[in-house]
C-alpha cells in the first residue's frame, strides 16, 4: 500500500493538480536544492545557537529568493505570488526560521517599500534589498500593542525637514541584521483613522539600534529582536508614502504577508508529514511496520489532506493577490487553516515518531516547536477570524 508506485503518484499528483509550469518546477526545485544543501547540514547547530546565517541569507538574495515578486527593473525576480508562496513553502520544509526571515523581508520590508515608495525611493532601496546586499525589517509591533497595532505608541514628530523618531518596536524578525527597516510611527495622535506614518530608517542612521534578542521556543534560525529609536532623525525623502497612510499601507502589506505566513505553515506540516511517512514505514511494533496500523493510517491520511487543502488556499489566495483584487478575506482565510492544520500535523507527528518524536535527533520536534508561530505572526488566529467575519458580515 505504501509501495514507491502510490507514492509516486502522490508526487505526481500533488504537484500536476495545481498545474504549476515547468518553469514553476524549477523554481520549486532549485528551492529545495539550495535548502538541501545550504541550509539542512547546519541546522541542528543553528537551531540550538539561535544562528542566523547572514551568508547563507545574502545567498538566497543572489538566488533571486529576496525579491520573489518584485520587478526585474528594481533587481526583483519579478514572480507570481504563486511562486513565491513555493518558495516559501520549500524553504519550510527544511527550517521555517529561514523561510520566515526569508517572508519578513520580501513581504514586509520589501513590499511595503514597493507598495508605497516613490520611484526615487525605490530605485534607492529596492535593488540593494532584492539582491541580498540589504537586510530588511518591518517594525509594527510593541511591547504595549501587537493585535491591537494602531495602539502603537512609537511617535515621529516633524522639525524642519526632518522627521525624529522615538520608541520602541518588539518582536522584530532580523532586527539585529537589518541594513533597512521600516517603521510605523503616530504622527498625529488625534487622528484615528489618518494618524500612523511609515518610515524607512537606514542602520547607520545615529539614533536607530538592535535591542534584545528574544530567546524564543522556535524559529530560531530566524533572528527577533527589539528595534529600539532614541531621537533618530530622518529626512523627509524617507517617509514611505503619505503622511498619515502609514497603517493603512500596513494593513495592506499585511494582506500579502499573511499568505506567505500560510505557506510557512503549509511547509513545515507537509515536512512533518514526510517525516513521519518515512518513519513509520520503517519502524516496527508487534512484529510489522507501525505504518500497517490503522490508527497511524489514519493520521497519515489526515496530515496529507489538511496539506493539500491547506495549500490550494494559499493558492487562491496568491491568484486573486496577483490579479490585484482585495484579497484582505482570502489571505486571513489562507493563513488561519494552513496554520491551524499545521499545528494539528506537527502534533501528529510527533505522535508518530513515539518517543522518538521527543527527542533532538529526530525532526519532528522541531516542526512541532516551530510552527507555532504561524498562528501568531502578522495576526493571531483570533484577529484572522475577526478579518473573515467582518469581511462576511459586510458582504451580507
Ligand atoms: C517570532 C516572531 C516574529 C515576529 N515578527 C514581527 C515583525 O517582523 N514585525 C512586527 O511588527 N511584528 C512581528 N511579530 C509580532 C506579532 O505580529 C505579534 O506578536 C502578534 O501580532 C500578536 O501580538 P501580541 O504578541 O502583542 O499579542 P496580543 O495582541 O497581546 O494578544 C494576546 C492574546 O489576545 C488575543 N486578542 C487580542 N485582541 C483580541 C481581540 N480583539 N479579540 C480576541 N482576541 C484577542 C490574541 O489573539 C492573543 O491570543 C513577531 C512575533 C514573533 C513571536
Amino acid at each position: 500500500m505504501y509501495g514507491s508506485i502510490r507514492r509516486g503518484v502522490y508526487d505526481t499528483m500533488r504537484r500536476m493538480d495545481f498545474g504549476l509550469s515547468d518553469d514553476q518546477k524549477q523554481i520549486q526545485e532549485m528551492v529545495r536544492d539550495f535548502a538541501t544543501s545550504d541550509i539542512k547540514p547546519h541546522l541542528a547547530e543553528w537551531d540550538e545557537a539561535q544562528h542566523f546565517p547572514v551568508d547563507t541569507f545574502k545567498k538566497a538574495g543572489q538566488l533571486g529568493l529576496l525579491g520573489v515578486t518584485i520587478p526585474e527593473q528594481y533587481g526583483g525576480a519579478g514572480l507570481s505570488y504563486i511562486d513565491y508562496v513555493n518558495v516559501i513553502e520549500e524553504l519550510g520544509v527544511v527550517d521555517s526560521g529561514f523561510a520566515l526571515s526569508v517572508a519578513a523581508h520580501n513581504s514586509l520590508c520589501t513590499g511595503h517599500t514597493y507598495l508605497a515608495g516613490n520611484e526615487d525611493q525605490k530605485k534607492k532601496w529596492l535593488p540593494k534589498l532584492t539582491s541580498g546586499e540589504w537586510i530588511g525589517a518591518w517594525g509594527l509591533t510593541e511591547p504595549g500593542s501587537g493585535s491591537d497595532a494602531s495602539g502603537m505608541r512609537t511617535t515621529a514628530v516633524k522639525d524642519g525637514n526632518e522627521w525624529v523618531l522615538n520608541g520602541t518596536k518588539n518582536f522584530i524578525t532580523n532586527a539585529t541584521y537589518a541594513d533597512l527597516s521600516v517603521v510605523l510611527a503616530v504622527t498625529d495622535r488625534e487622528d484615528k483613522k489618518h494618524g500612523i506614518t511609515a518610515f524607512a530608517v537606514e542602520k547607520d542612521r545615529k539614533g536607530i539600534r538592535a535591542g534584545k534578542k528574544e530567546n524564543k521556543l522556535g524559529m530560531r534560525v530566524s533572528d527577533t529582536a527589539e528595534l529600539v529609536l532614541e531621537d533618530c532623525r530622518v529626512p523627509d525623502e524617507n517617509m514611505l508614502g503619505k503622511i498619515g497612510y502609514g497603517f493603512v499601507d500596513a494593513m495592506k502589506v499585511l494582506d500579502g504577508g499573511r499568505i506567505s505566513i500560510g505557506a510557512l505553515a503549509v511547509g513545515i506540516a507537509r515536512g512533518a508529514y514526510e517525516a513521519a511517512r518515512d518513519y513509520a514505514k520503517q519502524r516496527t511494533a508487534f512484529g510489522q511496520v507501525i505504518a500497517q496500523f490503522q490508527a497511524i493510517q489514519f493520521m497519515l491520511a489526515d496530515m496529507a489532506t489538511e496539506v493539500d487543502a491547506a495549500r490550494l488556499l494559499c493558492y487562491r489566495a496568491a491568484t486573486i493577490k496577483d490579479s490585484g483584487e482585495r484579497v484582505t478575506q482570502f489571505s486571513a482565510m489562507a493563513k488561519l487553516y494552513a496554520s491551524e492544520v499545521a499545528v494539528r500535523a506537527t502534533e501528529k507527528g510527533v505522535q508518530i515518531f513515539g518517543g522518538y518524536g521527543f527527542i533532538k535527533e529526530f525532526p519532528a520536534e522541531k516542526y512541532y516547536r516551530d510552527v507555532k508561530l504561524c498562528t501568531i505572526g502578522e495576526g493571531t488566529s483570533e484577529i484572522q477570524r475577526m478579518v473573515i467575519a467582518r469581511t462576511l458580515l459586510a458582504e451580507s
